[in-house]
């Protein structure tokens, strides 16, 4: 995992901690020990930072809690989640697919804050109870009551990407059947929040409150992006949308023989052809794939001696495409697999590649002829 730590496996969810969780979770334990706490003048100093250690790990298992009922309802839905992150503004679940119907992505998205909500409450009652008998358990209850109340209503807010955003989406998408549309209302109000949010954390830090204020405008700045990225990301999805790999199949590709050598065949071949993938093919079989990257593994003093069959990828290292599989698909096989191109294969036969170029050539096309202009993100 590249930013984080994975910490377990719950119902079949990875959990990664980012590395900004370590931040959040010393900043707030710190906060609670040296302010929160620190009016209780008579507690010792041991009992208020183990208190606020303990405080931060429920804090922690609280965000936690949303973001596994967002990713068991998902399931529950047949759409698979393969990791949950922690990261410095609460939780993010990578949910495979879109949700297929309105009233799935309504559940989904709402889940969560309920949960926030339902946590809120299970510790405001155990702060109301326990009032007189403990006031260490009555703090600590009062403290994450608030932390939850304020997940709850921040992420209700109606604007993509908080789960707020998604609700109205699917509301909207309900209402008018067109995803589309329905994307770029929420999208809208997820740039209205977060405008809204600059423009309240300014506020405060020309009244003197810059901690708080920096703060607020800088999340509400996050979100801005997010919003716009999101909503780029729903479109090119909705145009690839049923279009296939046949569309855009790249069948000119290089072949070459796999006896040849490695210095005949960048002269012969690679440097002429100006293309970074070449096939390798004996008759109608297809054994492998030549990439720039893997030729320029090799050093230039042993291309004489080295033949292509000795540096080809062969099929089964591959990831590959079908003919009639979706584009979308393929973009994020690409993208989950790090590459820009990947042969499309038919029982063992090569029918042409499927490159990351071509599909944005593709995009660009669609997006132009309905009027979009949208840079594929
Ligand atoms: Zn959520």
């Amino acid at each position: 995992m590249r930013n984080g730590i994975r910490i377990g496996r719950l119902f079949g969810v990875d959990i990664i901690m980012d590395y900004s969780w370590l931040l959040i979770f010393a900043l707030i334990t710190w906060s609670l020990a040296q302010r929160y706490l620190a009016v209780h003048r008579d507690w010792s100093v041991e009992l208020r930072w183990g208190l606020a250690i303990l405080t931060s790990l429920l804090f922690f298992a609280s965000v936690l809690a949303h973001e596994l009922a967002h990713s068991l309802v998902s399931i529950s839905q047949g759409i698979p989640v393969p990791r949950i992150t922690l990261f410095i503004f609460g939780g993010a679940s990578q949910i495979s697919e879109e949700p297929r119907r309105a009233i799935d992505e309504f559940w989904m998205a709402l889940v969560g804050p309920l949960t926030s909500l339902a946590l809120a409450a299970v510790f405001g009652a155990l702060w109301f109870v326990t009032q007189q008998a403990s006031p260490v358990i009555s703090e600590v209850s009062s403290w994450l009551a608030g932390i939850n109340l304020t997940l709850a209503i921040f992420n209700l807010l109606p604007g993509f990407p908080l789960d707020g955003g998604r609700v109205l989406r699917a509301i909207a998408w309900g209402i008018t059947k067109n995803l589309r549309r329905a994307t770029q209302i929420a999208v809208g109000g997820g740039v209205l929040v977060s405008w809204l949010m600059i423009g309240i954390g300014l506020w405060q830090v020309l009244g003197g409150d810059w901690a708080d204020g920096l703060w607020i405008a800088f999340i509400g700045w996050f979100l801005q992006s997010a919003a716009v990225q999101e909503g780029q990301v729903t479109v090119v999805h909705d145009i690839l949308k049923g279009h296939q790999v046949r569309e855009v199949l790249e069948s000119d590709c290089p072949r070459v023989l796999k006896q040849l050598s490695l210095d005949v065949f960048v002269e012969s071949i690679a440097i002429p052809s100006s293309k970074r993938c070449f096939v390798v093919i004996e008759g109608d079989k297809f054994l492998g794939l030549v990439t720039m990257h893997r030729l320029n593994e090799v050093p230039r003093s042993k291309w004489e001696t080295t033949r292509v069959a000795d540096v080809m990828i062969p099929p089964e290292k591959l990831v590959t495409a079908r003919i009639d599989e979706d584009l979308t698909e393929v973009l994020e096989k690409m993208g989950q697999a790090d590459i820009n191109q990947m042969p499309v294969l038919e029982e063992g036969r090569l029918l042409g590649m499927v490159t990351r170029a071509n599909i944005l050539a593709f995009l660009r096309a669609h997006a132009n002829r309905q009027g979009l202009g949208t840079k594929p993100g």
